[in-house]
C-alpha cells in the first residue's frame, strides 16, 4: 500500500524547483498524474510551463502567483490571493486524482505570515493517506520540518550568479 510522503525542498542552493520537477518526471514515467502549483513572484517565463506538454496530459501546472509579488504595497490583497491559491491547493490535493501534488515555492507562504501554519499543517495531515505532496522555497519553518516525512536542505557552495553571471535558459528559467 502507498505511504502518502510529506516532502520538502528547502535551503538557499539552487535545485529546489528542479529536483520536484524530476520527481514529477519519473512518476509521469509511470503513467502517474501529476499536479504542480507554483505560487511564484515575478513574471519569468519558466520552461517547465511548456515542457510539460511532452508529457501527454499527465502533468498538469498552474501558476497561481501572478498579482503576489511578496513586497507588494497592498498586502491585505496579496494574503487574500494566497489564501486563495492556498485554498485551491487544499482541494487539489484532497482530489485524489494525482499521485503527487507539488507546491512549488509555498514555504513563502508561511514566511511572509500569508497563511496560518497550524490550519495549513492540519489540513496536510488530514490529507487521503496515499497522497504524495512536495513542498518547495527557502526558509521552510520549523514546523513544517517537523510535519515533513523527508526533508532536503539544498546548500549554496558556489553560484554563478555571484560571478556575474546572468540567469541562462534552461538553467535557471
Ligand atoms: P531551481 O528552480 O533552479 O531548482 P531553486 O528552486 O532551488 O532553483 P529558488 O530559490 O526557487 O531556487 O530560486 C529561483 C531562481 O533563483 C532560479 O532561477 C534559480 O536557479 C535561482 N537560484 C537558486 N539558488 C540560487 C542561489 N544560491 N544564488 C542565486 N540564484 C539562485
Ligand atoms: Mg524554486
Amino acid at each position: 500500500m502507498t505511504q502518502g510522503l510529506l516532502m520538502v525542498n528547502t535551503g538557499n542552493g539552487k535545485g529546489k524547483t528542479t529536483a520536484a520537477l524530476g520527481m514529477a518526471m519519473r512518476a509521469a514515467g509511470h503513467g502517474l498524474r501529476v499536479c504542480i502549483i507554483q505560487f511564484i513572484k515575478g513574471s519569468w517565463h519558466y520552461g517547465e510551463l511548456d515542457g510539460i506538454q511532452a508529457f501527454n496530459g499527465l502533468i498538469d501546472i498552474h501558476v497561481m502567483g501572478k498579482g503576489f509579488t511578496w513586497k507588494s504595497e497592498d498586502l491585505t490583497e496579496d494574503t487574500r490571493l494566497a489564501q486563495e491559491a492556498w485554498k485551491f491547493a487544499a482541494k487539489t490535493i484532497d482530489s485524489g486524482n494525482y499521485h503527487t501534488v507539488i507546491l512549488d515555492e509555498f514555504t513563502y507562504l508561511f514566511h511572509y505570515n500569508m497563511l496560518n501554519m497550524d490550519d495549513c499543517l492540519d489540513r496536510l495531515k488530514k490529507r487521503p493517506p496515499e497522497q504524495h505532496v512536495v513542498i518547495t522555497g527557502r526558509y521552510a519553518p520549523q514546523e513544517l520540518i517537523d510535519s515533513a516525512d523527508l526533508v532536503t536542505e539544498m546548500r549554496e557552495i558556489k553560484h554563478p550568479l555571484k560571478t556575474g553571471i546572468k540567469a541562462q535558459k534552461g538553467i535557471e528559467f
